[in-house]
Formats: structure tokens, sequence, C-alpha cells
């Protein structure tokens, strides 16, 4: 009999998880605690089209997901486009992009400048290979950059950007995080100089629906505004999910199980939540399981997104590394994707990395927005609040893994000590960076290894 396998969350992860059993047969059931499918990469309404909550976009060596938008009949809605990265520092905008825009970066002296660029070559070009990794996952950034890049590399230009994305964890961050992020990243580039960036004609929702539909085409349910309460174990086995009483009334029938019943029963279940959530609705994983899940910790995300009648900036990518302002980039899509696109609106984010118990993320959109505006003139001096038509506000408690040193050792199995239960989340994804690429290659690993579990009869 064919086996119905259970997925819970319908972020990239799951979605490609369904996807993929359904094609080789599976029965998938994917239950989803929104409204709507995405995750991390999820879409709102604007201007007749969509965009993401969270700033996104793809770089050349994000082949995985790119395969899948060719797969599902999307190939001609990839776009590749020459990005503008900008440094801001000392009331100034600074290009960061080439080799000579580091070269031109005045907030440190010359023969620092020379020395970063030879240590980013030395990175990029003579380290890329991933045997590496052993010797730059026991050492952290600061230490690297202060012994091999210099005192300024680290105080002038990485540590801002560090503070900005890690706040009080930027001194422990494993070199792994930049090693592999630079590889990946002018890995990315056409030539030297140029950075092209990929992003989906129509938004990242065009891959969700695809996937959605191809997900239906097979058989498989989707079940939205869905949380699983529960997984339940039974000697060391996962048997079903408990979900709450009245998702349980309203998609008991389409589970084949009356709404009586206590739970309903898969042969497998994958799991896509944060290791936080997981742990939250699983009691019966051993401690030393318990413990690898926890060695990850997770930076919140705070997003406030402005409509704009102007522009802010000339840069897509803005690093804010002056500390006084309270966000650490800016990033202005309509200088990724034409304004057309945004009915001539200019599409404003601006992003702030955090820990959840940080007052930015308790507060509202317009506590926010008062207290980014000041700011926001610091970058461009004629901003005014009346260019703003209409912001919106999001927040996001796992958005970015931090990985310890030595990660390698503490990564959680995807299959977990409880027989028939797996786990594919972000904190597995190493020693490249969580993104939707990644999470559609887990997707696709678990998928492989639960049917090659089936097969074999195996855990
Ligand atoms: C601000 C920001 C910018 C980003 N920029 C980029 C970028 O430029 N490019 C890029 O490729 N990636 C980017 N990413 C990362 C990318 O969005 C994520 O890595 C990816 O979407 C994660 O997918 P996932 O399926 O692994 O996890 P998630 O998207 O987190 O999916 C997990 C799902 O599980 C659901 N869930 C949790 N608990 C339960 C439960 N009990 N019951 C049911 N459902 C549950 C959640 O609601 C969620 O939908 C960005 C992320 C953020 C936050």
């Amino acid at each position: 009999m064919t086996q119905r396998i259970a997925i819970i969350g319908g972020g990239f992860a799951g979605m490609t998880a369904a996807y993929e059993l359904g094609k080789l047969g599976y029965q998938t059931f994917l239950f989803e605690r929104m409204s709507e499918l995405g995750g991390l990469a999820g879409t709102f309404p604007i201007e007749g089209t969509r965009l993401e909550r969270g700033y996104h976009h793809w770089f050349t060596s994000d082949t995985h997901i790119v395969a899948q938008m060719e797969e599902l009949g999307l190939g001609d809605r990839v776009q590749w486009i020459a990005s503008k990265t900008g440094w801001f520092e000392q009331g100034k905008i600074r290009n960061f992009v080439s080799p000579i825009d580091l070269l031109r970066l005045d907030t440190i002296p010359f023969v620092d400048r020379v020395r970063l660029g030879m240590a980013v070559a030395y990175l990029t070009y003579l380290q890329s290979s991933k045997n590496n990794l052993a010797k730059y996952e026991k050492i952290t950034a600061m230490e690297w950059w202060k012994k091999y890049g210099g005192r300024n590399a680290w105080d002038k230009v990485w540590s801002p950007m560090f503070r900005g994305k890690f706040g009080a964890e930027a001194e422990n961050i494993s070199m792994v995080y930049i090693w592999y992020k630079i590889v990946l990243r002018i890995g990315s580039r056409k030539g030297m100089t140029k950075e092209a960036l990929g992003y989906p004609r129509g938004s990242f929702q065009v891959l969700i629906d695809a996937l959605e539909n191809a997900i239906k085409k097979q058989g498989g349910k989707i079940f939205l505004g869905a949380t699983v309460k529960r997984v339940v174990v039974e000697n060391g086995v996962a048997r079903g999910l408990q979900l709450a009483e009245d998702v349980m009334t309203r998609v008991g029938a389409q589970l084949n199980c009356a709404p009586t019943e206590s739970f309903a029963p898969f042969d497998r279940v994958i799991c896509t939540a944060p290791s936080f959530a997981a742990l939250k609705i699983v009691n019966e994983f051993p401690p030393e399981y318990v413990a690898k899940m926890n060695a990850a910790k997770y930076m919140a995300a705070v997003l406030v997104i402005l409509k704009l009648k102007k522009s802010l900036s000339p840069i897509y990518w803005l690093n804010i590394a002056d500390r006084t302002i309270p966000f650490v980039a800016t990033i202005e899509q309509t200088n990724l994707i034409p304004p057309e696109v945004y009915n001539n609106k200019r599409i404003l984010y601006v992003s702030n990395y955090l820990a959840p118990s940080s007052p930015y993320f308790q507060m509202s959109r317009d506590e926010l927005f008062n207290a980014y505006v000041p700011h926001l003139q610091k970058i461009n001096p004629q901003f005014s609040p009346d260019w703003v038509e209409e912001f919106w506000h999001f927040k996001e408690a796992a958005a970015q893994p931090i990985m310890p040193l030595n990660y390698s050792k503490l990564i959680p199995d995807y299959r977990t000590p409880i027989r028939n239960l797996y786990l594919a989340n972000t904190t597995q994804i190493y020693p490249e960076d969580r993104g939707t690429n990644y999470s559609v290659r887990l997707g696709q690993e678990i998928a492989k290894m639960v049917n090659q579990d089936v097969k074999t009869g195996g855990k």
C-alpha cells in the first residue's frame, strides 16, 4: 500500500519534500500553520503584484532552485540583474561591489584596504574547496580577520556588518560563515566587477504557486491554518500527528479519520519547522539530540517596508556601517526590479536582525517607523515622511540560525532518533548559509532519504 507521509511546514523545504515524494508516488499531506504557503519566503499583495515579506534574490550559485523553476515550466521567469551594493558610513554612500570600490573605501587606511582585498582574493580563489571547512570552523571571524586581514579589516568593515547582523553574538561567529559566503558570493559574479542577482518575474510567489499546483495534481493534500500540536510517538516510533480540535474537525475527513480520533495516523513524518518549534511538538527526543537541535541559535528579523513616491538612494543593497543608525541595511527593491512593476512606486525594505528580546522586535509598526525616519534622513537628507504612501511591518523569529564553532560535529541528523520521524530545517544547512536554494536542496535530500528507507525497510 502507498505510504502516507506527513510534512510539517509549507516553506520551500516542506513544499519541495512533498513535491519530490509525490513524484515518487507517495501520498503526501502538508500542514502549514499560516494561512499561506511560502514560509520565510512568503509574499504579500502590493500594487497589483506580490512582494516577499523579507527581500529575496538568488546568487548564480543557487542552482537547485533555478533547476526547480525550469522543471516546473518557469525557466523564462528567471531574470539575472546586475546589482548595486553600497556602504553607508560617516554620512556618505560608497559603492561596494568591485575590488576598485574596496580600494576607494576611505574609512580605512589604503594599506589596510589592499590587505583586506588580498585576504578576500585568497579566500575566494585559493580556499574555495570545501575541504577547508575544518580549518575555518575552529576559529571565529574576528580572530581570523585580526590575524590575517588586519585589525582595521575587522574593526571598520566586518565588525559593523557582523554587529548589525548578529548583535551581541558578532564576536563569536565562526569564520566559516564569511569564508563560504565569500566563496559562493564572489563565485556568483560574471568577471570581477559585476554581481548578478536572480529574481523571478512575478516574485517568489510564482514558484510557490507552481509547487502548490504540482503537489495537488499529484494527489497531495495541503492544509493551511493547520498547526501541528504534537507528533504522536509510541514506543520510539512516530505514529501520526495531533492537530488542534477545530483543524481536525475541518480536515479530518480528508485525512480519512473520524473527528473523534485523537490523532491522524501517518507512516512517516517530516518536520521542517525551526528547531525550537519542533521541540515544542516532539517530547520524546533523547537529550543528545536535543543538545544538537539547540546548538544553533536563531536571530530574529524585523522588516519595515515602505512604498515611496521617490527613491531613497541609487543602491539596491545598502550596508549600514554607521552604528548610530538602528537598522543594518536598506534594500531598495526598485533598484533591482524596475519601478514600473510596482506602478512606478519605489519599494524600500528597512532591515534589522536582532535577538527576539530586543525592544525593536517588540515595537509596533508605527513605533518602528517613527524610530527609523530620522535615520533615513541621514542617508538622504531630502527624505521626508511625505514620500511614504503606505508601509508594512513583518517579524520573523527564526530568520537566521547562528552556528557555533566546530558545528559540523553538532548538526542534527535528518533521521531523528525517533523511528520514521525526519528533521529538515535551516540549522542543517552548512557550511552554506540558509537560503531558498538550500531549502529546496534539503527537501530533495529528505525525499530521497525517505524513499530509500521505505525501499530498504530501514529507519
Ligand atoms: C529577511 C530575510 C531575507 C532573506 N533573504 C533571502 C534571499 O535573498 N535569498 C534566499 O534564497 N533566501 C533568503 N532568505 C532565507 C529563506 O527565506 C529561507 O532560508 C527559506 O525560505 C527557509 O525555508 P524553509 O522551508 O527551510 O523554512 P521556513 O520557510 O521557515 O518554513 C517552515 C514552515 O513551518 C511552519 N511551521 C512551524 N511550526 C509549525 C507547526 N507546528 N505546524 C505547522 N506548520 C508549522 C512555519 O509557519 C513555516 O512556514 C531570507 C530570509 C529572511 C528572514
